[in-house]
C-alpha cells in the first residue's frame, strides 16, 4: 500500500496551508485513524499530522506483531468493568461502539478475525498489518488528507478559547474547526508516543496524571521460586519477552523472594515490565551464566559432564550454577539428577543448555503498595465528556486513545480504547457542527 504519501508530499506546495479544515486529527496511531475516517465519512475535511515518516508504527508491533485488536468479551458491562476505576466514564462510549461494532467493523473491511485464550481477537492472518491496512484504505477512500514528517509543537487559540490551528516544528500552521489529540501516551518512544500532547493539553488547562515510575519487586507464577527465597544470584542477565517477543535485557545482581523476585536489575526493569503488562504475556528470561554465549556454556557443560562422568548428575551441576538452583533446574527440565553424568542422553544436555542461558519465570505482576500497574498516566478522565469525547474545557477539542489517562488490563482492551474513543470523537467532531 502506497502509505498515501503522494498526496502528502503533493499538499504542501498546493496553497491547502490555507485551508481552515473541518477537523484536524494529530497523530497517526489507531485511534487518530479510526477517529479521521469517522469524521470524513460524516463529510468532513480532514487531515491528519503524523509526525513519523509512516502511519502505526506502534499498531505494527501489537501483540508481538500479531496485533490483539480487541477482546471478544460478549457482555458491555463486564467489558466497560475490566477498565477498572475507568469504567464509570467509558460506558458512554463503549455504549456507542464496543467491541461488537470494532469487530463487525473489520469483518465488513475483508478482515476476518480469530479468538484465542482469554476471549484475545486477532486477525486471522497472524499479522498487524492486515489492521494497518485496513485503516490506511479507509482513509485513503473515505477522502482523509494525511500529511507525514509533521510534528505538532503546540495548539493555537483564540481569545475565545477555541482551538484555531496546530503549529508544527517547521513554523507552518494547520487551521481548523475542530481538532483531535491522538498522540498517543509515553510507552516505547522510539514508535513516535513521546507524551507530547500532554504539554500543549496542560496549557490548555487540562490536568494530567503523571505517568507512575514503578520501582517494585516482580510477582512471578512459577511456583518453585518459593523454593529459592533467600537466594541471590550477583552476576546473571534477565530479558523481558512480551507475547514470545524480546523486549530488552539488563546485566547485574537477582534475588529470589517467597513470591517472585527483586534486587537492582529487576527494580530497575520493573517499570518496562509494569508497561507490558496490559499489552500480554510477559515472560523473564534468566539467563544463569552471560558471561559466556550458548557455545560456551555448552563446551562448559560437556566438560564438567565429561570430567565427573561418575559423579551424579545434580553434583556436576552444582559446579556450575549454586545448589539451590540444581534440583529446581532438573525438575523444570524433567531431568532425573541422581543419574551418573556419564549417561545423561544427549537431548538433556541440549536441555540443560538451554535452561542454564534462559529459565523462563512467568510474570504475575507488580508488588508493591497500589502500584499493581504502572498508570498509564494522561488527560484526567473527568475532563473529558465521554458521549463525544470533547474536552470540558475547550469547545473544540477531542481526545483519544493513550492521551487518556486509563488503565486496562492485557487483553485487547487497549486497542478496543482507540476504537471506542476514536469512533465517538470523529463522529462527533462533525456532527455536532
Ligand atoms: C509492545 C506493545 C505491544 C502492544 N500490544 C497490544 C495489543 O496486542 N493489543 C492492544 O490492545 N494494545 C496493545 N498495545 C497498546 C497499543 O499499542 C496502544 O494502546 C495504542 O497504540 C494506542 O494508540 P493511540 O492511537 O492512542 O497512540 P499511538 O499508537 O501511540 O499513536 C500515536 C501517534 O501520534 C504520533 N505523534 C506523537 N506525537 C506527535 C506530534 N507531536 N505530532 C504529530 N504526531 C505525533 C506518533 O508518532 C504516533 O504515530 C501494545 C503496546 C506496546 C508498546
Amino acid at each position: 500500500m502506497g502509505l498515501v504519501c503522494g498526496r502528502v508530499e503533493g499538499m504542501k506546495d498546493d496553497a491547502k496551508l490555507e485551508k481552515i479544515w473541518d477537523v484536524v486529527v494529530i497523530g497517526g496511531g489507531p485511534a487518530g485513524m479510526m477517529a479521521a475516517i469517522q469524521a470524513a465519512i460524516k463529510g468532513a475535511s480532514v487531515i491528519l499530522l503524523e509526525k513519523n515518516s509512516g502511519l502505526g508504527k506502534k499498531l505494527l508491533i501489537t501483540g508481538g506483531g500479531r496485533c490483539n485488536v480487541t477482546n471478544a468479551e460478549p457482555e458491555l458491562r463486564k467489558l466497560v468493568g475490566r477498565y477498572k476505576g475507568s469504567d464509570q466514564f467509558l460506558f458512554s462510549a463503549f455504549s456507542q461502539y464496543d467491541n461488537q461494532g470494532a469487530l463487525a467493523w473489520f469483518h465488513s473491511q475483508g478482515m476476518p478475525t480469530k479468538v484465542e485464550n482469554e476471549g484475545r481477537v486477532f486477525p486471522a492472518s497472524n499479522t498487524a498489518r492486515s489492521v494497518w491496512e485496513v485503516l490506511v484504505r479507509e482513509m485513503e477512500k473515505s477522502g482523509v488528507a494525511v500529511r507525514l514528517n509533521s510534528a505538532v509543537q503546540e495548539l493555537v487559540s483564540d481569545q475565545r478559547g477555541l482551538i484555531t490551528s496546530a503549529r508544527l516544528v517547521d513554523g507552518s500552521e494547520v487551521a481548523g474547526r475542530s481538532f483531535i489529540v491522538a498522540a498517543g501516551g509515553s510507552a516505547r518512544p522510539e514508535t513516535g508516543s513521546t507524551g507530547d500532547a500532554w504539554a500543549w493539553l496542560k496549557q490548555l488547562g487540562h490536568t494530567i496524571i503523571p505517568v507512575s515510575r514503578a520501582l517494585v519487586p516482580i510477582a512471578i507464577k512459577d511456583k518453585w521460586v518459593k523454593k529459592l527465597a533467600g537466594l541471590t544470584l550477583p552476576d546473571i542477565k534477565l530479558t523481558i519477552v512480551l507475547d514470545g517477543k524480546r523486549e530488552g535485557s539488563r546485566k547485574g545482581k537477582l534475588l529470589f523472594t517467597h513470591v517472585g523476585v527483586t534486587g537492582p536489575t529487576v527494580l530497575n526493569m520493573s517499570r518496562s515490565i509494569g508497561e507490558m503488562l496490559p499489552y500480554g504475556d510477559v515472560t523473564l528470561l534468566l539467563d544463569l551464566l552471560p558471561a559466556s554465549d550458548h557455545g560456551g556454556v555448552k563446551e562448559k557443560l560437556y566438560e564438567i559432564l565429561n570430567k565427573e562422568s561418575n559423579k551424579k548428575l545434580k553434583n556436576s551441576l552444582a559446579m556450575l550454577v549454586p545448589v539451590a538452583l540444581v534440583q529446581v533446574l532438573l525438575e523444570i527440565a524433567g531431568i532425573d539428577g541422581e543419574q551418573f553424568s556419564h549417561s545423561v542422553k544427549r537431548e538433556e544436555r541440549v536441555a540443560l543448555v538451554a535452561l542454564l542461558k534462559a529459565v523462563p519465570l512467568r510474570v504475575q505482576g507488580l508488588l508493591g503498595e497500589d502500584k499493581a500497574v504502572v498508570s498509564s498516566g494522561g488527560v484526567a478522565l473527568g475532563e473529558v465528556d465521554f458521549k463525544t469525547m470533547r474536552s470540558r474545557l475547550v469547545p473544540n477539542l477531542y481526545i483519544v486513545g493513550d492521551v487518556l489517562n486509563v488503565d486496562r488490563p492485557s487483553g485487547g482492551y487497549s486497542l478496543q480504547l482507540c476504537w471506542t474513543t476514536g469512533f465517538v470523537a470523529g463522529a462527533s467532531s462533525w456532527s455536532e457542527k
